[in-house]
């Protein structure tokens, strides 16, 4: 299977908070956790709430 798809996959995508440079975050199929609309979705909300976090 690819790594892409395989069962520990999310774990090897991109992370949401980049450590190449700090505020900034990703988010979409090919970032943690992943391709899919429904992880997409989650993808974004966790950028998102990282983004808020280095706000508060
Ligand atoms: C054939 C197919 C069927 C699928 N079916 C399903 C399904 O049934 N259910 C499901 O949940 N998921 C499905 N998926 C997966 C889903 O489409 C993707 O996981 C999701 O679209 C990824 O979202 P994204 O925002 O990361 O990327 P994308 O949706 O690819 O969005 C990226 C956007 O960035 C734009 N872009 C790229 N480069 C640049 C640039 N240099 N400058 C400006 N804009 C740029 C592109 O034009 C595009 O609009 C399917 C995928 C494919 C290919």
């Amino acid at each position: 299977m690819a790594p892409s798809m395989g069962p520990r996959a999310a774990f090897l995508r991109p992370r949401n908070a980049s450590p190449a440079a700090a505020r900034l975050y990703l988010a979409s199929g090919s970032a943690h956790p992943g391709g899919g609309l429904p992880l997409v979705l989650l993808s974004g909300k966790i950028a998102a709430q990282l983004a808020l976090a280095d706000c508060a």
